[in-house]
Order: C-alpha cells, then sequence, then structure tokens
C-alpha cells in the first residue's frame, strides 16, 4: 500500500489518497470521483514504492526489458511516458527491439540504486 496525491477534476484540490481504492470523496467538493479520472500527482518520496520493488532490481527489470522493452512497457513504469510512446509508435519497425536490447544490457550492469536515475538521465 502506498499513499498518492490525486488532483480532484472537478476543484482542482490536491488530495492524498490510498492507491488501492478505485474511488475517492473530494474533502474540498464533495464530489465523489474515480482515481481513473483523475490526474494524479505522485510525490517524489513515495515513487519509489509505487513503481514497486522488483522494478529497481537491475536483474528483474533487465530481462523485463528484454521481453516486454520493444512497447516501451519500462518507460512507462520509470514516467518517461514520451519515450514509451514513441517505443510503441515504432516498434513495428523493429528499431524499438534493438534499442531494447541495449538498454536491457545497460540496465543489467548497472547497480540497483543507479536505476532510477538512468531512467530520468535517458536522452
Ligand atoms: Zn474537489
Amino acid at each position: 500500500m502506498a499513499r498518492i496525491v490525486v488532483k480532484c477534476p472537478i476543484c482542482s484540490a490536491n488530495l492524498s489518497i490510498d492507491n488501492k481504492k478505485k474511488k475517492y470523496r473530494c474533502s474540498f467538493c464533495h464530489n465523489r470521483l474515480k482515481i481513473s479520472e483523475s490526474e494524479i500527482v505522485v510525490p517524489p518520496e513515495f515513487s519509489d514504492e509505487i513503481h514497486g520493488k522488483g522494478f529497481n532490481n537491475h536483474y528483474f527489470l533487465g530481462y523485463f526489458i528484454i521481453f516486454f522493452g520493444f512497447l516501451g512497457i519500462d518507460f512507462f513504469i520509470k514516467k518517461r511516458y514520451k519515450k514509451g510512446i514513441i517505443a510503441i509508435l515504432i516498434f513495428w519497425t523493429g528499431v524499438s527491439l534493438i534499442q531494447a536490447v541495449f538498454r536491457a544490457m545497460e540496465v543489467l550492469s548497472l547497480e540497483d540504486s543507479e536505476i532510477n536515475n538512468y531512467y530520468k538521465e535517458l536522452k
């Protein structure tokens, strides 16, 4: 369980809620809302919890990229959404697959603690 911050789509207040809930009630405008319809503003101090421990293990993540990296799934997990969307758009060319193999080799050579920085600094 982790807490996330969502932005209420009606009054745009920021609310801290349990990320396992599907629905919540805004404490400012009292509307019942769905998490899926709200913008999620994740506080950085919780981001490791939300990403899941497995995705910060370089062995697990490296092999995950070999299987799913051609669709950019690891980019979405690490919140590099633009890179993930590009990977999906070009996956049929085979370029994403080659990039994923190189990315997997780099991730496998990193220390676990370097993984989040690697994704942050990825151009
Ligand atoms: Zn509200």
